[in-house]
């Protein structure tokens, strides 16, 4: 008899040909997520079997392989190798404290010779007899014994199943390049971009002198915790306090988030073009601050020739974004009061509606290829891990 977590995978079913390769990287990525914690894992028909661990560490592998993206659900269970005998004699130990149970057998391996329901009823026998203040239940039970009995001779029993965050495996879509700040929306920008595939960099702009060391700080520990669900994360870290006050000076202070928008997209696009990444992500929301119009969205776009700008927080509003922010743990870390750039030499009527042209012009003030390439030059990376 052994320990084990049985893991259950989502939608990798409905791909095919390329079922193998997703499942093949879904079992990489929680390889990597349990690397700390000693243990056997493999892929059986279907599930991905962990074994050999201690069983001191079981919580904490279930949490880390609960949130590996294409991971359905997982269970901590019992094994052992099948036959009526084993099982029963299993059975037969179990004691339980609620009012009512049921059994629910599964029967994956159809050479076991009794059909499911009828030996869901001979084991459910066995515990009333061995439990007599319970009683069974269908429908409303407490507490569900599940009896897996699988291929290559192995019966898995437990009771719990645990949801996992589902979506596909990181690293099954080719990389993108996360603009993330120190507020809420980024994050999880970062997260569902993840969730469907997309192994993640991120960049982060800061204003030293205006903004400080500890908003660099938080903005890395925010970089760690997503890399709880996205695997490393390398985090380019660029200034952007030359660009900013080469904008205060010359242009009209109405401009300044719109062409700071303009000057970050194309210090993301060249990052991108240089290290295979494929998009630029952000956490705007249509209509949620000035910046965030469809007229700036317009204006922002039209600078990044080839990558796209993915927005999956587009058509969401702040309350859902912040549930997200909360069940994912980021939220602690994105509310402390360390500043933004993009607060530093903030307008007090920025333009809401810009016209491209006005924009233009407004930048022609600037030398914009010597500000992308001195903003780039300053660049320093961390690379971010699970812990
Ligand atoms: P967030 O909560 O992500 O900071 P926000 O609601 O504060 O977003 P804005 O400040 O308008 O909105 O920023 C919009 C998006 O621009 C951010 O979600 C992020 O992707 C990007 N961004 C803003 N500031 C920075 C920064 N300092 N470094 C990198 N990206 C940034
Ligand atoms: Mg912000």
């Amino acid at each position: 008899m052994q320990n084990a977590i049985l893991v259950r995978y989502s939608e990798i079913f409905l791909k095919g040909k390329n079922k193998s390769y997703f499942e093949k990287s879904l079992l990489n990525n929680i390889i990597e997520n349990t690397k700390q914690f000693p243990c056997n894992i493999q892929k059986i028909s279907g599930r991905i079997l962990i074994t050999n661990y201690d069983k001191k560490h079981e919580k904490k592998l279930l949490n880390n392989v609960k949130n590996v993206f294409g991971v359905h659900s997982v269970s901590p269970a019992t094994y052992f190798e099948t036959s009526i005998e084993n099982i029963e004699d299993y059975i037969s130990t179990i004691r339980l404290n609620n009012n009512s149970f049921r059994v629910t057998v599964k029967r994956a391996d159809k050479n076991f010779p009794i059909n499911s329901t009828e030996f869901s009823k001979r084991l459910g026998e066995i515990i009333l007899n061995n439990n007599p203040n319970i009683k069974v239940d269908l429908h409303n039970y407490d507490i569900e014994v599940n009896v897996d009995i699988r291929e290559q001779n192995r019966t898995f029993v437990f009771y719990d199943t645990i949801n996992g965050v589902g979506g596909m495996p990181v690293g099954t879509s080719s990389g993108g390049l996360l603009l993330l700040s120190g507020g809420i929306d980024s994050p999880v920008a970062g997260y569902m971009m993840a969730k469907r595939g997309m192994s993640i960099s991120a960049l982060h702009f800061q204003s030293i002198p205006y903004t400080s060391e500890m908003a660099k700080e938080k903005v890395i520990k925010l970089a760690q915790l997503l890399s709880e669900y996205t695997g490393n994360i390398k985090l380019y870290i660029c200034s952007f306090t030359k660009v900013q006050e080469a904008i205060h000076k010359h242009c009209k202070p109405e401009y300044m988030i719109t062409i700071m928008r303009r000057i970050m997209v194309r210090i993301a696009e060249r990052i991108a073009n240089e290290n295979n990444l494929k998009a630029i992500i952000t956490g705007e929301s249509l209509g949620q601050v000035a910046s965030q119009t469809i007229e700036s969205i317009t204006s922002t776009n039209i600078v990044s020739d080839v990558v796209p700008i993915l927005r999956p927080l587009i058509a969401m509003d702040k309350e859902e974004i912040t549930t997200i922010s909360k069940e994912r743990n980021f939220f602690e870390t994105s509310i402390l009061p360390y500043e933004d750039c993009c607060t530093v030499f903030l307008p007090k009527y920025p333009i809401i509606k810009p016209k491209l042209e006005k924009v233009e012009k407004e930048e022609s003030r600037l030398d914009i290829e010597k500000l992308v390439n001195e903003a780039i030059a300053t660049i320093e990376i961390v690379e971010t891990k699970n812990l």
